[in-house]
C-alpha cells in the first residue's frame, strides 16, 4: 500500500511510522475493535466529496454501543476528524480507516478499564476487486463458512472480530480461484459476502438481503435509494442460492467494493456472464451521485478542498 504522511491518533496528527501500539493491546488478542470503511471521491469542479461520512460515523458509534465500548467523539466530531486527516495528507480521493480498539492494560477475556482508542487513517486505493471487476464483473463461490448466527457475532457491529469469519471465506475463495465468496446465514438463505452485500435481479424485480445476518450496508441502502428514485422495483427479501443460479444479474455493493457485477456463481454463469444492463446503470447513477454530478443527492456528499 501507498503511505502517507500522517495518521490522526487520539486527537492528533502522528508521522505514519511512529503510529504503533503495544503487542498487548487487548485488540490483537481478543480482536476487540470496530472500524469503518470511508470513500472521498474527486469531483468534476476540482473539489472533493466523502461520500455519506456522517452515516458512517453514526454506525461507528452504533459498533461502539453493540461492543460496550466508550468512544469519546460525537459523530460530527469524528467527521471532522476524517477531514482533517485527508488535508492534512492532501488526499482528494482515496480511502478514510477509523478504527477505535481496546488498548493495552489489563490482560484477559474482560476488556474491564483499559482505554479505548481511536485511530484514522487514509491512502489511495482503486477498485477492491481489480480494475476490469467493475466493468466486466467477477466469478463467486459459494462458501463453506456461514456467516455467523445472528446472536453469535451481532452483524449490525462493523467490528474487527466479526472479520474471523470473513478471512476464512476469502482465503478458501481465493485458493479456489474466486475473487470472492458468497456466504449462506445458518438457516441457508444467501446472507452477504466477506466485506460487501449482495443484491440479485430477476424478472425486472431487484433484490437484496433483509437486515438479518448482514451488515446495515452504507452503499447497500444508497443503491437502494437510486434504485427506487429510478422507477425499480426493491424487494428486501431473502433468497437461496439456487434463486441466484437464475438471478438475471447479480452484484455486491460495498464502500471499498463499490457496485460490482456478479457474471458467475458456483460454475454457473449469471445472466449473460457479463454486467447486466441494471447493475450497470446503478453504477453508473452511484458514481455520478458520488462524484458530485447529481444535485438531487448533494445531501449525502461532505465536500472538502486539499
Ligand atoms: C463494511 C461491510 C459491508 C459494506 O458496507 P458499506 O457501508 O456499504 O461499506 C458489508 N458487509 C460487511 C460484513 C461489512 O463489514
Amino acid at each position: 500500500m501507498q503511505t502517507m504522511k500522517f495518521i490522526w491518533f487520539d486527537g492528533k496528527m502522528v508521522p505514519w511510522d511512529q503510529a504503533q501500539v503495544h503487542v498487548l493491546t487487548h485488540a490483537l488478542h481478543y480482536g476487540s475493535a470496530i472500524f469503518e470503511g470511508i470513500r472521498a471521491y474527486a469531483c468534476a469542479d476540482g473539489a472533493s466529496a466523502v461520500f455519506r461520512l456522517e452515516d458512517h460515523c453514526k454506525r461507528m458509534l452504533d459498533s461502539a454501543k453493540i461492543l460496550r465500548m466508550e468512544l469519546p467523539y460525537s459523530a460530527e466530531q469524528l467527521a471532522e476528524a476524517c477531514i482533517e486527516t485527508l488535508t492534512a495528507n492532501k488526499l482528494a480521493e482515496g480511502y478514510i480507516r477509523p478504527l477505535s480498539f481496546v488498548g493495552h492494560g489489563e490482560m484477559g477475556v474482560y476488556p474491564g478499564n483499559n482505554p479505548v482508542q481511536t485511530i484514522i487513517a487514509v491512502w489511495p486505493w482503486g477498485a477492491y476487486l481489480g480494475a476490469d471487476a467493475l466493468e466486466k464483473g467477477i466469478r463467486v463461490k459459494t462458501s463453506t463458512f456461514a456467516r455467523s448466527h445472528v446472536n453469535t457475532c451481532m452483524s449490525k457491529a462493523k467490528a474487527s472480530g466479526n472479520y474471523i469469519n470473513s478471512i476464512l471465506a476469502k482465503i478458501e475463495a481465493k485458493e479456489e480461484g474466486f475473487d470472492e465468496a458468497v456466504m449462506l446465514d445458518t438457516s441457508g438463505f444467501v446472507s452477504e459476502a466477506t466485506g460487501e452485500n449482495i443484491f440479485i435481479v430477476r424478472e425486472g424485480v431487484i433484490k437484496t438481503t433483509p437486515l438479518t445476518s448482514i451488515l446495515g450496508g452504507i452503499t447497500r441502502k444508497s443503491i437502494v435509494a437510486l434504485a427506487r428514485d429510478l422507477g425499480y422495483t426493491v424487494e428486501e427479501q431473502q433468497f437461496t442460492r439456487d434463486e441466484f443460479y437464475i438471478a438475471d444479474e447479480a452484484f455486491f455493493t460495498g464502500t471499498a467494493a463499490e457496485l460490482t457485477p456478479i457474471r458467475e456463481l458456483d460454475h454457473r454463469q449469471i445472466g449473460a456472464g457479463h454486467a447486466g444492463p441494471v447493475a450497470k446503470h446503478l453504477q453508473k447513477e452511484f458514481f455520478r451521485a458520488a462524484r458530485g454530478e447529481n444535485p438531487k443527492y448533494a445531501g449525502w456528499l461532505h465536500r472538502y478542498t486539499v
